[in-house]
């Protein structure tokens, strides 16, 4: 008999609403179960309510994988994973790295799989798929005939499920290095240490989207391993890319290099210092790109975020040349589209330019949104050109 854990009424709406997260405070009994295993969901009048993954540590006690009362089999991992993957097949990625599973989004919640070349990169982020891990492995292998597949577990969210913080090949080996190739740029990816799984997939189709703008000088602000730099540095006579971080600005010079992008000038500094700088310096630029990491890691650091993100767009809008257009992206889910819209337009008002909205984006079509949970709705980004 599989182990069953009973919710209250309010645990009970919010899977019949389609959220699959039930917290602790929600579930009122959940008997001989072990961390990690799939338990039967009932409700307060014992109605059956589906499947869930559980976790004895994490505030998410139970995370929904089914609303129906099929078998939770090796059949139905390998369904949910196929779909996910014959999904990403349609949408013609114009890449060799993309995302291949998107978590809740693909209704494996807490699963991430980003494909890189011949290799898969995954984390498992909760107690429930941490366990399901050998047979996720195999099932993927299976699917796309991986190579290697490495297990970037090094998440700080895997604390809060008492999983340890590890990084390690759990399929055939997995090297240092693996090529890959997003549009016309091609990229070495550290997939044991770059940040998230190697590359920011999200940004992909608004790297492709802002190229259709730019021009002229380019400043690629917070620029990483150079993603949007080098994506948008054919169109524009010289790019300048900041970050902070010294082995991101080697990365970049790097990469520009090995590119033959030869306009492409990497520096490292604080984006915010550097932009007061450029506008003492009366700097002008055609193009500029925005792509700060989250300012809102959570609610109570939402009103911070919201004066950084005016602040940093006030100065990109007083430095960009009439005719310019700004790039500009906000991946704090804390942030919601609104929030950030506003953000932007007191930028504008303080600036006291005509500004217009020429594109309103999110991240990539191989990271959906589900509806009715807002959490997988993160990243936002606003193509904007100023008038005047
Ligand atoms: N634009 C990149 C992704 C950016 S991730 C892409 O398209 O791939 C955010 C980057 O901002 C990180 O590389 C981080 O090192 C850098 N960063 C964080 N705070 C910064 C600051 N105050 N000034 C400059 N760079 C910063």
């Amino acid at each position: 008999m599989s182990a069953t854990a009973i919710v209250n009424a309010k645990g009970e709406d919010r899977i019949r609403g389609g959220h699959p997260w039930i917290y602790r405070s929600d579930v009122m009994d959940v008997a001989n179960v072990e961390p990690g295993i799939v338990v039967n969901v009932r409700g307060p009048r014992n109605r059956d309510l589906g499947h869930a993954l559980f976790s004895d540590q994490s505030q998410i006690t139970l995370r929904m994988i089914a609303r129906d009362d099929r078998a939770i089999d090796e059949a139905f991992w390998r369904e949910r994973l196929a779909a996910a993957i014959g999904f990403r097949e349609i949408l013609e990625i114009d890449a060799t790295a993309y995302r291949l599973v998107h978590g809740e989004a693909d209704l494996l919640p807490s699963l991430i799989v980003d494909r890189y070349g011949d290799y898969l990169v995954m984390q498992a982020l909760s107690q429930g798929m941490d366990r399901l891990t050998p047979t996720l492995v195999r099932l993927l292998v299976e699917l796309t005939g991986a190579k290697g597949v490495l297990a970037r577990n090094d998440p700080k969210v895997r604390l809060l499920e008492g999983l340890e913080q590890k990084v390690a090949a759990v399929h055939g080996t997995v090297p240092e290095t693996i090529p890959v190739r997003e549009g016309a740029v091609a990229y070495d990816v550290d997939p044991w240490r770059g940040q998230k799984t190697g590359l920011f997939l999200d940004q992909r189709e608004n790297r492709a989207a802002a190229a259709r703008y730019a021009h002229g000088v380019l400043l690629d602000c917070f620029s990483y391993n150079g993603g949007f730099a080098l994506a948008l540095a054919p169109h524009c006579q010289a790019v300048e890319a900041l970050d902070v971080s010294a082995e991101a600005v080697a990365r970049i010079t790097a990469n520009a290099a090995a590119n033959g992008l030869a306009n492409v000038t990497a520096r490292e500094a604080n984006v915010f210092d550097e932009l007061r700088h450029l506008e003492r310096d009366g700097a002008r630029f055609d193009t500029i790109v925005l792509d700060p990491p989250a300012f809102a890691k959570n609610k109570a650091a939402v009103a911070n975020a919201l004066a950084g993100y005016k602040e940093i767009n006030l100065r990109a809008l007083r430095l960009l040349a009439p005719g310019g257009y700004l790039i500009t992206c906000s991946c704090s889910y804390n942030v919601d589209e609104s929030m950030f819209a506003q953000a932007v337009f007191d930028a504008s008002v303080d600036a006291h330019v005509p500004v217009t909205l020429v594109e309103k984006r999110m991240q990539g079509r191989d990271h959906p949104v589900l509806l009715g949970v807002p959490e997988t709705y993160y990243l936002k980004s606003l193509i904007l050109r100023k008038l005047a």
